[in-house]
């Protein structure tokens, strides 16, 4: 167990907690950093078998005279299913950033938009490849504040269900299963429908919508 970092391990980890900022998270193969104060990193979460990973990022912090911490980590399962579950758990106590005096969870989760960020260049197993980046923006009922989540992030605090929803242009479209075509084919249920590509009305449409059949509801109307 004694590792010792290379000058290369040193120097890029520099590189990145030089981009670092209170305020600002890090994520890094399996686990998740936040910076909280100047030179202060905590470990938010990190994967069962990240746990020796995790142990040399805090070797590296402190030759680089910053501060580590790892009271609070969340330790997701390795098994795939009660990873999920832990990290549904987690992202149901984050609160607003803004106000910290409500839990992103009791958001109007299902009013949030989605924002195309552009493209965003990425590194995967094919080399750089160019990405369009996706943010949905939910509000504070206390503050008012919009914070912006990540994809992965929303869909853990609203689940399947909303996930599958888009507001845009005064209308809420909601994919629909093979249950619900069902149920309004043989009840002749008046729902207005439409099959969604790339774009809708002018709008890009998010990727998870694309290639959906969904229900358009007026939003107005609901209200
Ligand atoms: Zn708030």
């Amino acid at each position: 167990m004694n590792w010792e970092p290379s000058e290369v391990d040193i120097e890029w980890t520099e590189a990145i907690l030089e981009t670092l900022e209170p305020g600002k998270s890090w994520v890094e193969g399996e686990m998740t950093f936040f910076c909280t104060e100047d030179k202060t990193l905590s470990l938010v979460s990190r994967t069962e078998r990240a746990k020796e990973p995790a142990r040399r990022v805090g070797i590296v912090l402190e030759k680089l005279g910053w501060n580590y911490f790892t009271d609070d980590v969340a330790v997701i399962p390795d098994d795939p299913l009660e990873a999920m579950e832990t990290m549904q758990q987690v992202a149901s106590e984050w609160d607003c950033p803004h106000c910290n005096d409500e839990r992103i969870a009791n958001f109007d989760l299902e009013r949030a938009v989605w924002n195309n960020d552009g493209m965003h260049t990425a590194i995967t197993e094919n080399g750089v490849e160019e990405f369009p980046r996706w943010t949905v923006n939910a509000y504070c009922p206390q503050c008012s504040e919009a914070v912006p989540l990540s994809p992965i992030d929303y869909s853990l605090l609203v689940g399947e269900d909303s996930f599958y929803t888009w507001n845009v242009n005064k209308y809420t479209l909601k994919a629909m299963s093979r249950e619900d075509i069902i149920d309004m084919v043989d009840n002749k249920t008046n729902v207005v429908t439409d099959v969604i590509g790339t774009e809708w009305h002018g709008m890009a449409v998010p990727p998870h919508m694309q290639g959906t059949f969904v229900s358009m509801t007026p939003i107005d109307e609901e209200e």
